[in-house]
């Protein structure tokens, strides 16, 4: 389980300072599939850094089975990443000077997982394991960063707008590649598709200005606010985009 208790972060200092997680309270449970929605601005992002450990927060606990990290020395918290964090980003950040399968194997490396290879398989990816990053497409390289995170088989997998510019058939291939692997870990997911939020998630959690205003299911959501449809419930909930 994973639980966040006013978790608060800014960034930049005096004037110029940004509050932009407000006191966020969370509780995902073990094996599930939960998606954070929200405008551009509204600190999905940050939210997910913050719980994955990958930036520290100014105030508040994660914990992760009682485990806080926002206490552990960075050296702790690296391990602790090491073995149990999985983060798929928008931009692919693959290393560019490795191959396909270079790439892959780094990510089964953290885990010692040999079986790699059957993973750039599963992903459509066996023809390509010997090219460059640069030789691939957008959905290809998405494709190698989704099998990198895979091959560490981490218990909790992170995906921040993973499927943002990919197109329909990249969109699908990549949601059919994660949701085999689903039954083995807790998914925590953003994205701006409000569909994919309602078919893939168990829990949605919906982001403004730094807060989280609604949790639950998509149904959950809509009697809440008392809503038509989602998307009339996801707006009700939510402000224009914060182009702060
Ligand atoms: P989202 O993912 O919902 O679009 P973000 O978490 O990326 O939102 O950003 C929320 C707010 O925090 C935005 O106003 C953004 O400009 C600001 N922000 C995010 N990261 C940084 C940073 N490293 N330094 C300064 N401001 C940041
Ligand atoms: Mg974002």
């Amino acid at each position: 389980m994973i639980e966040a208790k006013g978790v608060t972060k800014s960034y930049g200092l005096g004037e110029s300072k940004t509050d932009v997680l407000k006191g966020i309270d969370l509780r995902i449970s073990d094996g599930d599939f939960a998606v954070i929605l929200g405008a551009s601005g509204s600190g999905k992002s940050t939210l997910l850094n913050c719980l994955s450990g990958l930036e520290r927060v100014d105030g508040g606990s994660i914990e992760y089975d009682g485990l806080n990290i926002a206490e552990l020395s960075d050296k702790a918290l690296t391990k602790f990443r090491k073995e149990n964090i999985g983060f798929i980003f928008q931009q692919y950040y693959l290393l560019p000077d490795m191959t396909v399968d270079k790439n892959v194997r780094m990510g089964a490396d953290l885990a010692g997982n040999a079986d790699y290879r059957e993973i750039i398989k599963a992903v459509g990816l066996e023809a390509k394991a010997a090219k460059y990053p640069s030789e691939l497409s957008g959905g290809e390289q998405q494709r190698v960063s989704v099998a990198r995170a895979l091959a560490k088989k981490p218990k909790v997998l992170f995906l921040d707008e993973p499927t943002l510019g990919l197109d329909v058939r990249a969109r699908r291939d990549l949601w059919r590649h994660i949701t085999a692997h689903r039954q083995e870990m807790t998914i925590i997911l953003t994205t701006h598709y409000l569909e994919e939020a309602e078919s893939l998630s168990d829990r949605i959690g919906v982001m403004n200005g730094g807060r989280l205003v609604a949790l639950g299911s998509a149904d959950d959501i809509v009697r809440q606010t008392g809503a038509a449809s989602f998307e009339d419930a996801f707006l009700a909930l939510t402000d224009e985009e914060v182009t702060a």
